[in-house]
């Protein structure tokens, strides 16, 4: 299992540089391109152009964003479930075809969830969200053009304006410049943690569904994180036991962690076994009938 947090923290860091990288490309283009522009004679025209060129380029960025999570998701989801089997299989090795079987189905019923939009009451996709907050980045773009148009701004400080608003990592000497106040927001951003919360959610809707009809289980215990920048709803759900089909999302950028209370192992291993040698068990029969998953029994 830790091995798998492993792989999750190093996943949100390595997803984080990512798409920062992705936007500073784009900011790297458009500062080229207008390098190449004698700012004297920079017309309202050619930021309009600009505008339009950036537009492009975000678009792009977007499909290729939508494929990286999409991506991270399945990473997330399948080091789960696999943990999940690797568990159970070293338990009661002798059905591991069943095991395999059975999370295998997980998986798929959990990616389902995801890519469908419907670990969501608002039953909106990944994609739907992703398209919205690049209509946002564009409507900035826009707004920094139209209101620099109407106060008669010089267009080098228009041109500036989207400069700082586009690139990730603005330096701070643009402070100096009367910047618009749209400039300043963090442009890679919002697009993280929209990334971030939804792979967050995969990995939390994989332990549900794991834990669903699992008859070992039935609660599930919240852990959160120690640092002193856990919010006061994480510090409160700390080592809180919830009933596993009540165990509630995590907020955006949530960095909980959630353990499935399986209880003694070696007793979970003798349960196995036994049923496995024919000891009635409706718990464990149910679990299996639930994703139609056959087991081959020793007698
Ligand atoms: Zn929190």
């Amino acid at each position: 299992m830790s091995n798998f947090f492993n792989q999750r923290v190093k996943t949100e860091k390595s997803l984080k540089r990512e798409i920062k990288a992705a936007y500073k490309r784009v900011a790297n283009k458009y500062i080229k391109r207008l390098a190449t522009v004698n700012p004297d004679t920079l017309t309202y025209e050619y930021l309009r152009q600009s505008a339009k060129y950036l537009e492009k380029e975000y678009k792009q960025l977007t499909r290729e964003l939508n494929k990286t999570v999409e991506k991270n998701i399945k990473k997330t989801v399948e080091g789960y479930t696999q943990s999940q089997l690797e568990l159970y299989t070293s338990l009661c090795p002798v059905i591991s075809k069943s095991w395999e079987d059975m999370f295998v189905r997980i998986n798929n019923i959990v990616l389902n969830q995801i890519v469908s939009g419907n670990m969501y009451k608002d039953k909106i996709k990944l994609s739907s969200r992703l398209w919205g907050n690049n209509k946002e980045t564009i409507k900035t773009i826009n707004l920094i053009l139209t209101d620099g148009f109407t106060s008669k701004k010089n267009s080098k400080d228009i041109a500036k304006d989207l400069e700082v608003f586009v690139n990730p990592d603005y330096l701070k000497e643009y402070e100096l410049f009367t910047i618009h106040p749209k400039s300043k927001n963090k442009i890679d951003f919002s697009a993280y943690r929209l990334a971030n919360t939804y792979i967050n959610h995969a990995y939390q809707t994989a332990t549900k569904e794991c834990a669903k009809h699992n008859p070992f289980v039935e609660t599930i215990t919240w852990v959160s994180g120690t640092d002193g920048r856990v919010c006061d709803i994480c510090a409160s759900r700390d080592g809180q036991q919830f009933k596993k089909n009540e165990v509630p999302l995590d907020h955006p950028l949530g960095r909980c962690t959630l353990i499935t209370d399986v209880g003694d192992l070696d007793q979970v291993a003798k349960e196995l076994k036994d049923w496995v040698n024919g000891k009635p068990n409706t718990g464990l029969d149910d679990w299996f009938k639930a994703y139609d998953v056959n087991v081959n029994k020793v007698v």
